[in-house]
């Protein structure tokens, strides 16, 4: 899933970051409030994890602009004696807290309980050709063969197949995969896109389905459907 992370202590955002891209997640950085309320109101995100404490803007305003505009959950992180932040969170629409220090473990948990709730935001099952990703069992296949991929391998793999057909700037790979701090000038979007073109792509030999598109970017895409007279007859 999408996360977006709007916590200025870096210690901490870093390690969130970490730990939920490792379990597959693209996550989006923001240290500081003003960054964090555009990217909020601007971008689409499964969940948003939301301090309260931030330069430039609080976690409450930032809240506040945006269930003006969307119902994206939201999780705030609130100091151990914030009683009353919780209350104000929770007023201004929260969906849920964690009281820092918390643990990895429990905000995944919250995360995935919250987007469960939010359900069906995202199909689970993602397809290209003969291509599929299932995003909860965390599984690909082509051509009905498992294929094995790291968590950065998986998480480049189900950004290019939700925008499927859609040319991604390495860039806008680079934030989603790697999170906003990433710098730019190093080759390593080229080089996980290598990676990944060698585990699903040239395997099959055939039909390949990720494409560079010079000077732009990458994009995943079926260019040879399948025909429709290959449909099972009772669709025909
Ligand atoms: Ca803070």
């Amino acid at each position: 899933m999408k996360v977006l992370i709007i916590e200025d202590e870096r210690k901490t955002a870093d390690y969130l970051r970490q730990g939920l891209t490792e379990q597959g997640d693209t996550v989006t950085l923001a240290y500081h409030g003003i960054d964090g309320q555009h990217l909020a109101l601007h971008y689409d995100f499964d969940v948003i994890v939301l301090d309260v404490m931030l330069p430039g803007m609080d976690g409450f305003e930032i809240l506040k602009s945006l269930r003006a505009l969307k119902s994206t959950p939201v999780i705030m992180l609130t100091a151990r004696d914030g009683v009353e932040d919780r209350v104000k969170g929770l007023r201004a629409g929260a969906d849920d807290y964690l009281v820092k220090p918390f643990s990895f473990m429990e905000l995944a948990a919250r995360l995935q309980a919250l987007t469960r709730r939010g359900q069906a935001r995202e199909l689970t099952l993602l397809r290209v050709g003969d291509l599929s990703i299932d995003l909860i069992s965390r599984k690909a296949m082509r051509a009905r063969q498992r294929i094995d991929l790291t968590a950065k391998e998986f998480a480049l793999l189900a950004l290019l197949m939700r925008r499927q057909g859609e040319i991604l700037s390495k860039t806008t790979i680079a934030e989603a995969v790697w999170g906003m701090s990433f710098d730019s000038n190093t080759n390593v979007v080229e080089v996980a896109i290598k990676r990944l073109r060698a585990k699903i792509d040239v395997p099959f030999g055939y039909n390949l389905l990720l494409h560079t598109v010079r000077g732009m970017g990458y994009v995943l895409e079926d260019r040879h459907p399948k025909p429709e007279t290959e449909l099972p007859p009772q669709h025909r």
